[in-house]
């Protein structure tokens, strides 16, 4: 079968590699119906040493179940599922709480021991736990959008759940990628009165208001602080959605939060340290964040999308097949293309 395997920084290719199938009774095996490139794809694209071996690239797909290990019980062959990006049992102490990115039995996808979803077909560990089968066939209209609960709709409101953004909340989204446009869904959809995005790009700009977005600072580092001040009667937002991950990123987020105020990590962080250790302190300011358990997510989010009252597909402005991948990644790492949807 073909599948998407990373060599060094620059180098990702499509290559045949054996079939994947089922090796624990715990497994299903699912053919690939979308798959997309995440943001997160394009720091090892960008920085990736070469180390003799590649790395098996995607970590966000909605698949066919084609089969099932022998203990799987709730999902079943010919099931379209959601297979968020970590694979999770659904049944240990973490998952019952919610926080599916700790399960004690689970693990993430895109690796050699895994592998990954920009290819034709792949391995889910810990099926009953990590499926969610669908109610819709594979070609429903609204792939794009159910797609997104795999992994950039459940991290970015992820960010605003643990910013805690709430009715007539001040809101900023740091970073105008596809998770920082389903920040703004998600804070829109919690109540947020004020929604600012802190972004440049002008195609992604225009769909964050479309989103909610009540204002937008295209300025970077102190000047972007002081804007946010300034539309924030010079106190700061409650709540901070962090979406990007680098050092930047956060001490930005600690200048535009009002005392009191949550920040919501979901950017990977590219930094050892967290700046501001002092205002932080002085200010009460809370910092957290993660891997998103997206699987906790979709009970709560999959209604909106059926019923069409949020419409996250619309980050993907690109769709290509699985040869097409390489180029994929390069639109997306030159900005020509917010989100590119793969279909095998
Ligand atoms: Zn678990």
């Amino acid at each position: 079968m073909l599948a998407t395997i990373m060599y060094k920084a620059g180098d990702v290719r499509v290559e045949s590699i054996p079939d994947a199938c089922i090796q624990q009774s715990t497994d299903a095996l699912i053919r690939i119906i979308r798959a997309c490139i995440c943001g997160s794809d394009l720091w090892p694209y960008r920085l990736k040493q070469p180390d003799g071996t590649g790395q098996n690239m995607g970590h966000e797909a909605i698949g066919r179940v084609e089969a099932v290990g022998k203990s799987v019980r709730k999902i079943k062959v010919g099931d379209v599922v959601i297979m968020p990006f970590a694979y999770s049992d659904g049944t240990c102490d973490f998952c019952n709480e919610g926080l599916h990115t700790a399960c004690t039995q689970g693990g993430f996808f895109g690796n050699a021991e895994v592998g990954g979803a920009q290819a034709e077909a792949l391995r889910v560990p810990q099926a009953d736990g990590t499926l969610y089968a669908l109610p819709v066939a594979e070609d429903d209209a609204l792939m794009p959008s159910l797609l997104t609960l795999s992994d950039v709709m459940g991290t970015g409101h992820h960010a605003a759940v643990v910013a805690r953004v709430g009715k007539g909340k001040k809101a900023a989204v740091i970073g105008d990628g596809a998770v920082g446009l389903c920040g703004v869904i998600a804070a829109k959809r919690l109540g947020a009165e004020q929604i600012i995005i802190l972004g440049r790009h002008p195609d992604r700009i225009e769909l964050a208001k479309q989103f909610g977005a009540t204002n937008v600072v295209n300025e970077r580092g102190d000047e972007a602080i002081a804007r946010v001040r300034e539309l924030t009667d010079g106190f700061g937002v409650h709540s901070v959605l962090e979406c990007v991950g680098t050092e930047q990123a956060m001490a930005t987020s600690m200048g535009i939060v009002r005392a009191g105020g949550m920040v919501g990590r979901v950017g990977v962080p590219h930094y050892d340290q967290i700046p501001q250790a002092q205002p932080m302190f002085y200010s009460n300011v809370l910092v957290g964040g993660g891997p998103a358990p997206v699987r906790a997510y979709i009970d709560e989010l999959l209604p909106d999308v059926l019923e069409g009252r949020i419409q996250p597909g619309l980050v993907f402005d690109r769709t290509i097949g699985l040869e097409d991948v390489p180029d994929g990644y390069r639109a997306m790492d030159t900005r020509e293309a917010i989100k590119v949807m793969v279909r095998p």
